[in-house]
Formats: C-alpha cells, sequence, structure tokens
C-alpha cells in the first residue's frame, strides 16, 4: 500500500490546511511511491510561530542537556537503522551498500554535533581601561529553516538538524519533493526522541506555493540550503529582505586529474567511486578528467574496464541505481547529445540500460565515458549530475593543468594523483576549491569543513567551523570597578 504523509508542526502530525498531497515516484520502476502534503502558506506560519516560541525555552537549556536529545535520537535511528536504508532505496535508488552508508553518515554526524555540546565557547578579553572586561557569547540565532536536496537525503537533514539544535536554535525541515519520506522519517524519530514540541517541524510541498514564502519570513533567522547554484542565487534574492543568514552549499563540477606518475590502478577505483557513486549524482563526484598524455590511453583503457563490470539496476542487488526523476534522465541524456554535437565521442555508454521489464520505466542511464572533451564544452561548464565523465588529454604542463582546473564556476571538491609530493603540494596552494582529496577518495569527513568556492557557495558545513555558522557573537561590556565617576560618557569608553 502506498504511503501517505503529513505535515510535522509544534510536535504533532498534521494535515496540510490545502488538504492537498503530493505524489512521489519510485525512480527504479516509476511506479507511484507514495504522497505527501503540500503545505499551504498559513501552515507555513504556524511552523515558524510554533519553531520560533518553542526556541525561547529550547536556549535555556544548556547545550549539554540539549545534547541528551541528540544522543536519544542517535540511539533511535541505530535500533531502526534497516528502515531508514530501505526507505533511501525506495525513496532514491540507492544500492544496499550506499544505503547503509548513508546511515552511518546520518549517525555520525549527529554523534558528532552531540559531542560538541562542551566544546561550545565564547571569550573574555580585557577592556581598554581598568576593572573593565569584555564578555563574547556565543548564542544562537532563532530559527533555522533547513532546505535539503534529494540526493543525500538522510545526511544533509543530519547536517543541519544537528548543529542547529545542540546550538539552541529550533529547525523547520523543508525536504526536496523527491525526498520527503526519508526526511519525515527522521522528524518522527526526533518525535519519539522527545524533542520538545516545536523544536524540530516539517514542511513539505510546492516551491511555487511557500518557496518565497519561507524564504522571506520575518520570524525565520538562517536558511540553511543545499541545492543547486541557481537555487542559492533565488534564495539570496528572496531572503534579502529579512537579512537571514545564509549557509549555502551548492553545486560543483570537480577537477579530477592523474598525472603521469599517479598510481593508475589507485587513481581509477578512487574514480570509480567518485563517478558512479549515487550514479554521479553528487555534489563532490568527478565531473571533468584530466589525464596526463603519456597515461592517457592506459588510463582510460583500465577504467573501462573497470566501468563494464559495474552492475546496474534495482537497488537491492546492484552497484549503481537509477537517476532520481524523469527530468533528471532527459537532463543527463541531453547533456550527452550535446557534447556529441559539440564534437566530442562517446567511447562508453551513452544510452539506456537493457533491464528485465519491471524496470523499464525507471530512470536508468548507463554509465557513460566521453573523450575529445574541450574546456569550453557545455559538458565541462555545467553540473551534469548523473554518471557521464569527460576526459581531456593533458600536456606535460602542471601549471596549465591547474588553471584548467579552476577554470570553473563552481569550486567545491576536486581530486589529484600524483605521486610527487612538490606537485601535490604546489596544487595544495593553487588548486581554488573547498576542498581537494590527494590519492584518495572522499567523502568529505564530519570534522572537515565543507565549502564551495564561487557559485558552489557561501559558509559551510561540518567541523567547528560549521558549528560557528549556527552562533551569533553578542558582546557584553561590564565595568566592575567601584569608582563610577571613573567611567567617562565620551568616547573612548571600553
Ligand atoms: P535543488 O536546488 O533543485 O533543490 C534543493 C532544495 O531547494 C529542495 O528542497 C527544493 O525544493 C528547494 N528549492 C528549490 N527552489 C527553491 C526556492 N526558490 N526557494 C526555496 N527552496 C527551493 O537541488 P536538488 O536537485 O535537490 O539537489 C541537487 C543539487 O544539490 C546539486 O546541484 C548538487 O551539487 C547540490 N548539492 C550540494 C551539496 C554540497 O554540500 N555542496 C550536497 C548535496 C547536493
Amino acid at each position: 500500500m502506498e504511503k501517505t504523509q503529513d505535515l510535522f508542526i509544534n510536535g504533532e502530525w498534521v494535515k496540510p490546511s490545502s488538504e492537498e498531497y503530493l505524489n512521489k515516484y519510485n525512480p527504479s520502476t516509476g511506479e507511484l511511491y507514495g504522497k505527501f502534503a503540500s503545505a499551504s502558506k498559513e501552515d507555513v506560519d504556524r511552523a515558524v510561530d510554533a519553531a520560533y516560541d518553542a526556541q525561547k525555552k529550547w536556549e535555556k537549556l544548556t547545550s549539554v542537556e540539549r545534547s541528551k536529545y541528540l544522543y536519544k535520537l542517535i540511539e533511535l535511528i541505530n535500533q531502526d537503522r534497516e528502515a531508514l536504508e530501505e526507505l533511501l532505496m525506495d525513496e532514491v535508488g540507492k544500492p544496499r551498500k550506499e544505503a547503509s552508508q548513508e546511515v552511518d553518515g546520518v549517525l555520525d554526524q549527529l554523534q558528532y554535533y552531540a559531542e560538541f555540546a562542551r566544546k561550545i565557547t565564547g571569550d573574555v578579553i580585557e577592556g581598554t581601561k581598568p576593572d573593565r572586561v569584555i564578555y563574547q557569547y556565543k548564542i544562537p540565532y532563532g530559527v533555522v529553516l533547513a532546505i535539503t536536496p534529494w540526493n543525500f537525503p538522510a545526511a544533509m537533514v543530519a547536517r543541519k538538524m544537528g548543529p542547529a539544535l545542540i546550538t539552541g536554535n529550533t529547525v523547520i525541515v523543508k525536504p526536496s519533493s523527491d525526498t520527503p519520506f526519508v526526511a519525515g522519517w527522521l522528524v518522527e524519530k526526533a518525535r519519539q526522541a522527545g524533542f520538545p514540541a516545536g523544536t524540530v517541524n516539517l514542511i513539505t510541498g510546492k516551491g511555487s506555493v511557500i518557496g518565497d514564502y519561507m524564504t522571506s519570513h520575518k520570524k525565520i533567522s538562517v536558511i540553511t540550503l543545499t541545492g543547486e547554484s541557481k537555487t542559492g542565487v533565488e534564495v539570496m534574492k528572496s531572503s534579502s529582505s529579512i537579512m537571514a543568514k545564509l549557509i549555502l552549499e551548492l553545486g560543483g563540477k570537480a577537477p579530477f586529474i592523474v598525472w603521469k606518475d599517479a598510481d593508475l590502478e589507485l587513481a581509477a577505483k578512487v574514480l570509480m567511486w567518485a563517478k558512479y557513486w549515487n550514479a554521479g549524482q553528487s555534489c563532490i563526484a568527478a565531473e571533468r578528467l584530466y589525464v596526463h598524455e603519456d597515461v592517457y590511453d592506459k588510463f582510460l583503457n583500465l577504467f573501462i574496464e573497470k566501468t563494464k563490470s559495474l552492475k546496474i539496476g534495482e537497488p537491492r542487488s546492484s552497484d549503481m541505481g537509477p537517476l532520481i526523476n524523469k527530468a533528471a534522465l532527459s537532463k543527463v541524456s541531453g547533456f550527452v547529445e550535446k557534447a556529441v554535437s559539440d564534437g566530442a565521442k562517446i567511447i562508453y555508454g551513452g544510452n539506456k540500460p537493457e533491464l528485465p521489464s519491471r524496470y523499464s520505466n525507471g530512470f536508468f542511464y548507463m554509465p557513460t565515458i566521453i573523450t575529445d572533451v574541450k574546456q569550453n564544452m557545455e559538458i565541462f561548464r555545467e553540473e551534469v549530475f548523473g554518471p557521464v565523465i569527460g576526459a581531456m588529454k593533458v600536456s606535460d604542463d602542471f601549471d596549465e593543468v591547474i588553471s584548467l582546473a579552476n577554470d570553473s564556476d563552481y569550486g567545491l571538491a576536486s581530486y589529484l594523483f600524483t605521486k610527487d609530493v612538490s606537485l601535490a603540494m604546489k596544487a595544495a596552494r593553487e588548486i581554488k576549491f573547498g576542498e581537494l582529496y590527494i590519492n584518495m577518495p572522499g567523502p568529505e569527513a564530519s570534522q572537515g569543513y565543507h565549502t564551495g568556492f564561487r557559485m558552489s557557495g557561501q559558509a559551510g558545513e561540518n567541523s567547528k567551523y560549521g558549528i560557528e555558522e549556527y552562533v551569533k557573537v553578542k558582546n557584553i561590556y561590564i565595568d566592575y570597578s567601584k569608582d563610577p565617576t571613573k567611567g567617562e560618557v565620551i568616547p573612548p569608553y571600553t
């Protein structure tokens, strides 16, 4: 039987005031998977009011007290983790192993943020006159609107809920309409963990009805969005009237450099992950392959051989599942057609795979390798977000390859394979990306700061820097002398 999911507002599952529900399809079969609530503006108001009121009490708890709710949430997710894995397989089409890794990621991140309870510190600074002191407290902003994408629908909710809650903010989760049920599952676990009413809320619905309304709502103080770069720009515009603090984790177009001295076997193995993880639907996916001319043919042959061994199909018995929806399928195949019309060549894939009839309406696309790509072709400029990689042969000029890598509107993840430590250190200095993986795969760690340069975003998540995004610095000036006449009333009075 198909599922139906309501909104979660002020500690209760409630029907949307419109009484409208939207359809979610299973990406492996194309069949209807469930219906989820389409919130109205009044529902948004209810959720925001609930989060706003709850925050006043939530911030009065100590962070150690707040962490107890997070630890309970971790325990409940862990106990029932298979159910979340099943949801990730059905709702996103993730292979079993990747669904399980995502749940590990959820637990790891929540654990990391819960452990921060005793690490949120301020500063005490001496004043500029005797007997004066300045306290700098880290205080929560208020209500956090957490807008999440579908590609890591559980991990992205955890990555936003964890730091927001531990620092004393309350949260409204607004998941992608492609993954409402994963978010709903996590919010239900938060309910079971006993988070006070209003601390965690869930709003689902149509962007055209509630998108701008939510992101320009006066009672929202922080908007943390993971999504496409163009969505980041839209949210920046719509939230400008409320001066919300923005945390934007946006698109990527990762360069993957294989130098002449690289361990080719290792590089090909990592590229299998960097390209086909989540069917290429990852912000840190390798999207531009630059290979040194001396090893170009050898490396591509190795990569094709490995690619051939990839089992594509339904999530429970495959290495790579479908794309998320029909629009994604036509977008990805459109990029491939355009690359060919621009003069590039498909050397592997470029079509839909042959699968049993039950999956013939699924949104599957073959792993695809394209050569003869030029730097200015669309396939090297736009985020493809699918199992497609374009390759370019590069000469023995390392400076040139660094400029090619940097020549992108995006700046999230990048990869380099070389045994030459001088080149590795040069790249570490000169590659203008938020993260560079040298001779290793990602993904990012909870203790690393995940941040994008250029159109890949602003601010960041994870690590102590990511936590700092959720607190404001409040300054308290105190004069504790017994001589009030000492205090001037004209500047400088610190
Ligand atoms: P998307 O931008 O289409 O949607 C993301 C979220 O924003 C969804 O919840 C969507 O409903 C909402 N949204 C869309 N337009 C909105 C608007 N005008 N106002 C308010 N909300 C709006 O992205 P997606 O397709 O869900 O996710 C894929 C994108 O996310 C890719 O570009 C990928 O690179 C990026 N991503 C980035 C990271 C990172 O850490 N940088 C991680 C995962 C995904």
